[in-house]
């Protein structure tokens, strides 16, 4: 028998901080505007500018510090790691190479119904570098990106699974939105990362060659190229092959790695301290600012739901998920003694209504409490569910209170035995097949029976006492 191989997997995320101006001038940080609009001599490179650091993306990145259980840093320091491409228009990009804004954390996510930690090495400022474009005859190049702050979040070698890294990076776009750190839209390339794949005889220690694969742009992606990937280097070492640190790219198209580069000819970045940027010292009042920013984060919400309102794990989710929606839902569940039934009519009715009117929440016509109320007349038996869905339906349109809607339209189910006593008589005698075949034995026929007292009574009798009182009737 061969070899058991396991992967190691380790990520780069770069993400787009979410701040009104680039990192090192005032020119907007947008999406979407045409071609070198957003630009000044300082973003373009012109020589004779100075960068001043943008203070939001610094604060962002210690931020993102804190929600990752990173060390914040009182020195770090701005670096210039040099390279010739098209894209970067300085032949230099500003980044954090030995004295990074955090360090040191992790995150911790649901995976395959537990939890999982992944290590966080660090998390450095840098930014981002201009677009190109290829045309039939020529290239071009849009400079709108150039200087867009740009936090690189580097984790340790801790993924072992595509489902696992995708998980991974699920988890980190859902804090890192969670936070207002970015927007994290995928579709406006506001997160790309690289991804460090090595294989290792399973239980061994050392790491194997770190291919890594360059400029992932969706999550799905990043899944396609690592189980790609490893079958790959897993073939090559078990047919005794030997692999080489690498870069390869992924051609989403075709399914495939393929190699880029080698170690050999590995980049030189002859990193230096920029001259320009004094090291950053961030001094108490500043560092607790930015703690003060800390959010809660999706995980902890929804162990806290759980919880505090005794949801299962399926409801819990959809208001990690919603964070608009979590919110109002809460806002009513901590007046409610039945928060389990308020989150039935909020995931269920609610989102539907929504969905269907294309309504907000901002704008819905009754009160959030209506709500509560409307569990309450449940619950204490004066309509019965089928009702309250007719009186959510209404007060979704109208606002009015669920008590008067009720009261309005002669809701309240009926729980008064004399009434009972008449609708069920009512049915027997309208039914003797159904009545007999029950008295023979046949249970089901009292469903049936039971229905047609529900439908005499246009819905209002109470379904409990109906069967009840049906089934005494019956039996005398
Ligand atoms: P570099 O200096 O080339 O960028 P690093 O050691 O800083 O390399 O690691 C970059 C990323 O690669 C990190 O996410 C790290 O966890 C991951 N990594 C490092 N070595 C390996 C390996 N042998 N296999 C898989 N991932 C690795
Ligand atoms: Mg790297
Ligand atoms: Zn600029």
């Amino acid at each position: 028998m061969g070899i058991d191989y396991e992967p190691v997997i380790g990520l780069e995320t770069h993400v787009q901080l979410k701040t009104r101006t680039k990192m090192w001038c005032g020119c907007a940080n947008a999406f979407g505007a045409d071609p070198n609009t957003n630009v000044c001599p300082v973003c373009l490179g012109l020589p004779g500018v100075l960068p001043v650091a943008n203070e939001e993306a610094l604060r962002l990145t210690a931020l993102t510090g804190f929600l990752l259980n990173c060390t914040v840093a009182r020195h770090a320091k701005f670096d210039r790691k040099n390279y010739f491409y098209p894209d970067m228009p300085k032949n230099y990009q500003i980044t954090q190479y030995d004295l990074p804004s955090t360090r040191e954390g992790f995150l911790e996510f649901e995976y395959q119904g537990g939890l999982m930690r992944v290590r966080i090495t660090r998390a450095h400022l840098e930014e981002d570098v201009g677009k190109s474009f290829h045309f039939a005859r020529n290239s071009g190049l849009d400079f709108n990106r150039a200087g867009v702050p740009l936090l690189e979040i580097v984790s340790e070698p801790d993924i072992t699974n595509a489902e696992m890294a995708c998980e991974y990076l699920n988890a980190l776009k859902e804090v890192l939105v969670q936070g207002g750190i970015s927007d994290c839209d995928m579709e406006k390339g506001m997160v790309r990362c690289d991804v460090n794949v090595s294989v290792r005889p399973r239980g061994t220690t050392p790491l194997g060659a770190k291919i890594e694969i360059k400029n992932m742009n969706s999550f799905s992606g990043v899944r396609r190229a690592l189980e790609y990937e490893i079958p790959r280097q897993i073939e090559i070492v078990s047919q005794g092959g030997k692999l080489i640190q690498s870069t390869r790219r992924w051609d989403d198209d075709a399914g495939i790695t393929e190699e880029m580069r080698t170690k050999e000819d590995a980049h030189d970045y002859r990193y230096f301290p920029d001259p320009d940027l004094m090291p950053f010292k961030p001094d108490d009042a500043w560092v607790e600012g930015v703690r003060a920013r800390v959010v809660e984060l999706p995980l902890a919400r929804k162990q806290r739901f759980m919880r505090d309102y005794q949801l299962p794990a399926g409801d819990a989710e959809n208001f990690k998920q919603d964070i608009a929606l979590g919110d109002f839902y809460e806002g009513i569940a901590r007046q409610s003694r039945h928060p389990k039934a308020v989150a039935n009519w909020v995931i269920n009715n609610l989102r539907a209504k929504l969905a269907e009117t294309g309504g907000t929440l901002a704008t819905l016509a009754f009160k959030p409490e209506a709500i509560n109320e409307l569990v309450t007349l449940v619950e204490s038996g004066k309509i019965s569910n089928k009702i309250a869905q007719e009186v959510f339906t209404d007060m979704y349109a109208t606002g009015e209170a669920p008590g008067v809607i009720v009261e309005k339209k002669g809701l309240v189910q009926v729980s008064d035995t004399g009434a009972i006593d008449q609708f069920c008589d009512q049915v027997i005698a309208a039914h003797p097949g159904p009545a007999n075949d029950f008295r023979a034995g046949k249970v089901a026929a009292l469903n049936f029976l039971k229905g047609q007292v529900m439908k005499l009574s246009k819905g209002k009798a109470n379904p409990a006492l109906a069967g009840e009182t049906l089934e005494r009737k019956l039996k005398a």
